[in-house]
């Protein structure tokens, strides 16, 4: 059946075949990868995907608080990068580094001590940087392209690329890099400023979090991208989906009574039930108002 599972490469990582992904992700619905792979370092990362034949698919994921992992599994092998390796935060006078398993929050958080202003949005988005780099993620006015640097990866080849801010392309929650290269590290540049002011502005965002957003529910955070000249929330509301139970889509799955454009898992949804509901959300608001809902969610695997 996959063949290629049974010479995979030597590792020094963590290699596990039908691992579950449900519980890597923040909606916690989804099948299980071929392989799932934790390297232990970018080196790990490398000797592996050299070694690994070329038509075996290779899908890297975060801290999955962006993603439906579909019923039926993933395909190929699944890299996660977890660990002290990867999740270094340094910084430089006014620049700051991190590996891509950091969360956003670690980096908010090192900036601040550092007295560096420019990333506290980051204290806003429960991801981790692989995720920001890929997504450009942001929130309440500003978004990881407006301080990034740099970020080197590697691609599907194993080999090290190096992109500039420039070479990202990025759109409002879009990136133009090319698709196969995995985010190893990532730098930005922000401006001097006490770092009590910093510490402070951190604080107002998450505060303002908690009380505008289901932090604490299964969800995948904003489910649309905001249409040009409209509020993909506001669509949804409109339309009367906010906390209501779809009639076909099973589970419980809705939008949040809190923001509806956050879907929920109450516990018992399959990812077929959440991404169902998200489906006929954006088929309605389609008719009722004649515009086009795009996911922001990521949806991978097989249904
Ligand atoms: C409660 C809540 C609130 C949120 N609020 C915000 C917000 O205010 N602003 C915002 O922008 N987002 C928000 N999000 C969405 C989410 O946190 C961001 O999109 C985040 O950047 C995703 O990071 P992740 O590590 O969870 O990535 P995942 O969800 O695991 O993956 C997202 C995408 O990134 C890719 N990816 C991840 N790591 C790597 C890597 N190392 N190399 C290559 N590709 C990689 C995956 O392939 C996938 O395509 C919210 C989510 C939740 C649950």
């Amino acid at each position: 059946m996959m063949p290629w599972r049974d010479n995979l490469p030597a590792v020094r990582g963590k290699l596990l075949l039908n691992e579950p992904l449900g519980p890597y992700t923040w909606f916690r619905v989804g099948g299980a990868a071929d392989a799932l792979f934790i390297p232990a370092d970018a080196e790990d990362l490398a000797d592996f995907l050299k070694a690994l034949p070329e038509d075996v698919a290779v899908t890297a994921i975060g801290v999955g608080s962006n993603l439906i992992v579909r019923d039926g599994g993933v395909e190929g092998v699944v890299i996660r990068l977890v660990g002290r390796a990867w999740g270094q935060v340094t910084t430089e006078g006014d620049t700051v580094t991190a590996g891509a398993g950091a969360l956003d929050s670690m980096v908010a958080r090192a900036s601040a001590k550092a007295g560096i202003a420019g990333l506290e949005f980051y204290a806003g988005i429960p991801g981790s940087i692989g995720g920001a780099l890929t997504m450009n993620a942001g929130c309440y006015g500003a978004e990881t392209k407006d301080v990034l640097v740099s970020a080197w990866g590697l691609n599907r080849r194993g080999e090290r690329v190096e992109l500039a801010l420039v070479d990202f392309g990025y759109t409002y929650r879009h990136s133009n890099a090319p698709a196969d290269i995995i985010w190893i590290e990532a730098t930005w540049r922000g401006t001097p400023d006490a770092p009590e002011a910093v510490a402070a502005r951190i604080s107002e965002i998450t505060e303002r979090r908690e009380k505008t957003q289901p932090i604490r529910e299964k969800t995948g955070g904003s489910t649309f991208k905001n249409p040009d000249g409209h509020s993909s929330w506001k669509l949804v509301d409109d339309a009367g989906w906010r906390g209501k139970l779809h009639a076909v889509t099973g589970g419980g799955a809705k939008f949040s009574e809190l923001h509806s454009n956050f879907m929920i898992n109450p516990g018992e949804a399959t990812a077929a039930d959440i991404e169902g509901l998200g489906e006929a959300v954006r088929a309605d608001v389609l008719e009722k108002t004649g515009v086009q809902l795009n996911w922001e969610i990521r949806r991978i695997g097989r249904p």
